[in-house]
């Protein structure tokens, strides 16, 4: 029998454990580790509310945790509750999934003022991410600035723009629906230093904009390169970029109070405001020879009281794994980390891809450990009970998947109508749910 521990249960964990379930049948036992005693990572955390049928990839989740070898151990913290280097004692490999959850900051002035906040920040908020429940962002002033241009930078611009009836059949939380009803934010100018050719956005993210109840996508058509500039384009690339020239050939609805605008060649320089985030100085920009964003002197203000920064997430540092400080993952090759330690997903690509991009990605990482660890091979690792073993003695209580599915019953019957869920947004709301 061989043991595995997979630390993180998104979409990359999700898919590892299935991979190395299917390739070890019943000679493996498979422990996915989370942080919190609800899986799921970025599906439940990242995904948008108003995205269900992206969040409906967990029931696949569901059946390889539901397969005979595979077990949930929730509620324990790899880094705090135990360190890597004993989970290496107790399994013969360890696969890190922890995903890329931390902001990464666009290192200019003002980034540290009240009402500048990071997309993770703003994303756990609307999706009950219990270490940004209370970040009660500003929505008071008219104006608010998301800076990037990527699908990130659209969700949230998208959910700052939507109507208490456009998250009908959502799961956002009752908190944000309230504080987003009560909003005053009538603009929302997306930033992006290069053009409409360099967005990271893709085509049915970016359509949604243009079927919003109060809300009207604004772009400049002398932001374009030539028409025929078009024809170079990647197809799906290019839909996107059809859908933002239709966007600037059409005028904003006066009937809609709110708009979304694209500010494009727009370089943040520094945020700006007494003791708050009031303004951003943006410099225009122009492409290089190699496409990148160079300044042009030209400077000019975009009102903002929330500013969400939207660039892009990194991993955070684990003790003992060896860290690649500019890609923000693990330093790792092809998913090696060191000897029986590997990487999956954010963690080991950066923060970037569709969550099917992790299904190939888990399944690469499990034919090298298949490749390293022959099935026949009996190991003497102690696993999950040796793990259960260490955290009584710590008085960590972890979590199984059918309290999960407790949970997950208490949400759904907590739910507002049309819901699917109401989510807790507490981890002491999840473990009194299980009565503890
Ligand atoms: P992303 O796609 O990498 O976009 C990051 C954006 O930030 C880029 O436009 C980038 O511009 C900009 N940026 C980076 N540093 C900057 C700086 N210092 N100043 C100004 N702008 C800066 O990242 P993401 O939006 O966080 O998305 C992460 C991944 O999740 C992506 O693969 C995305 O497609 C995926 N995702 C998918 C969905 C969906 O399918 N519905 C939803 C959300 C996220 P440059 O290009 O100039 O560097």
């Amino acid at each position: 029998m061989r043991h595995f521990a997979v630390v993180g249960s998104g979409p990359a964990g999700f898919y590892t454990a299935e991979a190395l379930s299917k390739t070890y049948g019943d000679k493996a036992r498979i422990n996915i580790l989370d942080r919190y005693p609800v899986p799921y990572g970025l599906i439940r955390f990242g995904v948008a509310p108003d995205h269900q049928s992206l969040k409906a990839v967990s029931k696949r989740y569901d059946k390889v945790a539901d397969e005979p070898g595979v077990d949930f151990i929730g509620n324990v913290t790899v880094g705090r509750d135990v360190s890597v280097e004993e989970l290496l004692e107790l399994y013969d490999a360890v696969i890190l999934a922890i995903g890329a959850p931390h902001d990464r900051k666009l290192g200019i002035p003002g980034e540290d003022l009240a009402g500048v906040v990071g997309s993770a920040e703003f994303v756990g908020w609307y999706n009950g991410h219990p270490e940004f429940a209370d970040l009660d962002p500003p929505l008071g002033g008219t104006h608010a600035a998301v800076i990037g241009n990527g699908n990130v930078a659209l969700d949230c611009a998208r959910i700052l723009s939507k109507t208490p009836h456009e998250f009908e059949g959502s799961d956002i939380v009752g908190h944000a629906l309230e504080a987003l009803d009560g909003s005053a934010i009538r603009t929302v100018t997306i930033l992006g230093r290069r053009g409409p050719h360099q967005i990271a956005m893709t085509p049915k993210e970016l359509g949604e904009l243009g079927h919003l109840e109060e809300a009207s996508p604004v772009v400049d058509a002398a932001d374009f390169p030539p028409m025929e500039a078009d024809d170079a384009l990647e197809p799906g690339h290019r839909k996107s970029i059809t859908i933002l020239r239709e966007f600037a050939g059409t005028p904003a609805d006066p009937a809609k109070p709110k708009r979304m605008v694209f500010d494009f060649f727009a370089k943040p320089l520094r945020i700006e405001g007494n003791g708050k985030a009031e303004r951003i100085i943006v410099e225009r920009t122009e492409l290089d020879e190699n496409g990148a964003a160079r300044g042009t002197g030209e400077t000019y203000e975009v009102p903002a009281s929330l500013v969400i920064t939207a660039i892009g997430y990194s991993t955070p540092q684990m003790a003992g794994v060896p860290y690649d400080e500019r890609g923000g993952k693990f330093r790792n090759e092809g998913g090696i980390i060191g000897d029986r330690l590997y990487a999956v997903g954010w963690a080991r690509r950066g923060p970037t891809g569709t969550i099917g991009t992790n299904r190939p990605d888990g399944y690469e990482v499990a034919e090298q450990v298949a490749t390293a660890m022959p099935a026949a091979a009996n190991s003497d690792r102690a696993g999950a009970e040796g793990l259960k073993r260490l955290l009584n003695e710590r008085g960590i209580m972890p979590t199984d998947y059918d309290d999960w599915r407790k949970i997950e019953e208490t949400e759904v019957g907590q739910a507002r109508p049309g819901s699917p869920r109401e989510k807790f947004v507490r981890v002491e709301d999840w473990l009194s749910a299980l009565g503890r």
